[in-house]
């Protein structure tokens, strides 16, 4: 039972570090990124670290704000770019994509998940309900004398029945295929959007494995 005296902080609403102002000045007049990963495995987030000290040309031109490398948990302001791994696999994911739209002018999905539903996908030839008994009634793994529930909680997010790519929840502008795709791949989309060049992933680098 919840106990009413105890106040919920979340940890996004915790204080922020304050900013130096001077510093401040200088990410807010970049390129600002955003970066998401839903129902993925945060490959395609090590893809872009795999572009190893080429990030530091970019992040010249580019700050990244909301992220898990940032440790932001909001969008602060609208972003000219979010960069989407993962399918969407429930109602807190479509939600999240859908303020991701509304505050970014780019969408890109990176990755076979965020493409196609990628890996998490294979669910969607078993019927939700069944995955779910395999998951948490009847699992090889489950320990032994526990008892056996399917989780619910009206704070759960709702699993969708089937995941999805994220263009079937909203507009996406840029697809970089591959599981993951190269980090040279997203470097190079990065790179062209940054200094206004038309988006051209080489077949060299684009993958689709
Ligand atoms: Fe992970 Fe591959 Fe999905 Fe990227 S596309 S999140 S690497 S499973």
């Amino acid at each position: 039972m919840k106990d009413e005296s105890v106040t919920e902080i979340f940890s996004h609403e915790l204080p922020a570090t304050a900013w130096d102002p001077a510093k401040k000045a200088i990410e807010d007049a970049k390129i600002q990124v955003a970066m998401i990963g839903f129902c993925g495995c945060w490959g395609c987030h090590l893809s872009f670290l795999d572009m190893d000290e080429a990030i530091l040309g970019l992040l010249e031109k580019v700050t990244i704000t909301r992220s898990s490398f940032t440790d932001l948990k909001r969008i602060p302001h609208h972003c000219t770019i979010g960069f989407i791994e993962g399918g969407i696999a429930n109602d807190e994911n479509i939600e999240v994509l859908e303020h991701y739209r509304e505050n970014c002018d780019i969408l890109i999905s990176v990755g076979a998940c965020a493409v196609w539903g990628g890996t998490p996908a294979m669910r969607n030839v078993v019927p939700l309900e069944e995955c779910f008994r395999e998951a948490y009634i009847d699992s090889p793994t489950a320990v032994p004398g526990a008892k056996k529930t399917i989780p619910y909680h009206s704070e759960i997010p709702k699993i969708t029945n089937k995941v999805m790519p994220c263009h079937e929840v909203v507009k996406m502008d840029y697809f970089i295929p591959g599981c993951p795709p190269d980090g040279e791949a997203i470097l190079k989309v990065l790179d062209d959007l940054v200094n206004g060049r038309e988006v051209d992933l080489p077949s060299d680098i684009n993958r689709y494995d």
